[in-house]
């Protein structure tokens, strides 16, 4: 896992040109390692990876409206998004806490479009274009930011970046420390 500090995080990712072995193989590591951590979403600079490619598995319970029906019925999970866009955003947005398996034990609230529409390439290489809803809807904003190198730190509000500030910067420092052994090392 890659953490805030680490300069793959804000580097925009490259667009896949061909969907092969190697990019089937990127996805299940991804798979793997978004279970491991336990997080429903996972993109590629955070294994290190500047592809644009991310997974996405939210639980059918944590995808209901208040009265208990899906907001995404159609939708099989995991989704792994090869090349995902945004095509189009709700006016309607929504503030809700967020973390990032990048940024342990920081949560803070983020406002977006409650619904989106999304188009992508799977794994077999088909392209997609879906309209998402709820909980799976933020997740993959969150996620496309990554490709983007956008962080939970750039769409904080002020208020959260100063009070989060001092965790922050021990996090970049250990992040930072930790890639200067490394190179020592290797
Ligand atoms: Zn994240």
């Amino acid at each position: 896992m890659r953490y805030y500090g680490d300069p793959v995080l804000t580097t925009p990712a490259r667009t896949i040109e061909r969907v092969d072995e190697s990019i089937r193989a990127l996805a299940q590591d991804m798979l793997d390692t978004m279970y491991a951590e336990e997080g429903i979403g996972l993109a590629a600079p955070q294994v290190g990876e500047s592809l644009a490619i991310c997974v996405v598995d939210v639980p059918r319970e944590s995808d209901c409206d208040p009265d208990g029906q899906p907001y995404n019925p159609e939708l099989a999970m995991p989704l792994v998004l090869v090349n995902p866009e945004i095509a189009w955003v709700s006016e309607r947005e929504e503030s809700r806490e967020e973390g990032c398996l990048s940024f342990p034990d920081v949560r803070a609230p983020i406002r977006r479009p409650v619904e989106v529409t999304v188009r992508w390439t799977d794994l077999d290489g088909q392209p997609w274009e879906r309209r998402l809803r709820g909980l799976v809807a933020r997740c993959v904003q969150h996620e496309l930011d990554h490709l983007k190198g956008i962080l939970l730190t750039d769409r904080m509000s002020p208020v959260h970046r100063i009070a989060l500030a001092g965790r922050l910067k021990r996090l970049r420092k250990a992040t930072e420390n930790d890639l200067r052994a490394a190179m020592r090392s290797g």
